[in-house]
């Protein structure tokens, strides 16, 4: 069933859980996606990064995406993820998707006001949710959004970090429906451990009134961190890199371990959606306390 990421981040205010929220940017990872939600009965966010038009466009993907949100048996959210234009909100808008993220997060801050709130008026009109940025996750700017590896410079940069008065100032002026925000996680793969500024979370709650926060960069965070971060208020978890190498590695296996016959690719993509869909079981297990 197709729903707002807004009702979705209510109910797991509620019940102090995380939304799991993953990229899509194939059939693999979206029915692998779809299924383990249903498997374990838990709602779920699919959606598509601006940065993997180069994989697929939102106009080949979008639409799958909300049939198969439409179709679940569990409530779905179709989210743009990092949109970087209007004109790239608009058309995640009328192709049906029920939420938008707008990252301005690199511009200057009146700028990412001001075209936050414009955003957000639109899209609210046609009761569509929106996520914003504040602060930075390196490697978002090198690879607009979501890379491949972090490098030890994109650690513990406290000054890139959301400051929780401006976060205060932001929700208010854009309102916004949740924001993601910066405290120590990064794209891609994790190549060192990261440590993340809990109190830093809190902070920025006690500044908006509770505001849904969302992590990006969710990928490869340890299992305690992840508890602690929804404890915090963290309410969504952008989650793909780790999924998508589960994927690549069970097909890694079946390859080298029969390199001497034919291998059919329909049993490949088959082996990927199973291996994509028993990574993110782990994770919304996790991500929902069960
Ligand atoms: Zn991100």
């Amino acid at each position: 069933m197709l729903v707002t990421l807004k009702e979705l981040l209510k109910e797991a205010e509620v019940e102090k859980r995380a939304v799991g929220a993953f990229n899509v940017p194939n059939m693999e990872c979206l029915r692998g996606v779809i299924q383990a939600a249903e498997d374990l009965n838990v709602p779920v966010i699919i959606q598509h990064a601006e940065v993997h038009e180069n994989l697929i466009t939102i106009e080949e993907i979008g639409p799958l995406m909300v049939a198969y949100a439409k179709n679940a048996k569990v409530p779905v959210a179709v989210h743009l993820d990092h949109g970087a234009s209007l004109t790239a909100c608009l058309k995640a808008i009328k192709l049906g998707f029920t939420s938008i993220m707008y990252d301005a997060s690199l511009k200057d801050y009146e700028t990412n006001v001001k075209e936050t709130s414009e955003l957000v008026k639109i899209a609210h009109s046609v009761n569509v949710s929106v996520e914003a940025e504040l602060g930075e996750m390196t490697n978002s700017a090198i690879a607009g959004g979501e890379g491949r590896e972090s490098s030890l410079s994109d650690f513990g940069n406290v000054d890139l970090f959301t400051n929780p008065q401006q976060a205060e100032d932001f929700i208010e002026a854009t309102k916004v429906d949740c924001l993601a925000i910066s405290f120590g996680t990064v794209h891609g793969k994790y190549m060192f451990e990261p440590k993340l500024d809990f109190e830093r979370i809190a902070e920025i709650r006690s500044t908006t009134q509770r505001k849904p926060l969302v992590m990006h960069g969710g990928s490869g965070v340890s299992e305690e961190d992840y508890r602690k971060a929804i404890s915090q208020g963290i309410r969504k978890i952008n989650y793909y890199t780790y999924m998508n190498m589960a994927a690549g590695d069970a097909l890694k296996k079946k390859v080298i371990n029969n390199s001497s016959t034919e291998i059919f690719f329909d049993e490949l993509s088959l082996l990927a959606t199973d291996a994509i869909k028993e990574n993110v079981i782990q994770a919304l297990k996790i991500f929902n306390g069960l």
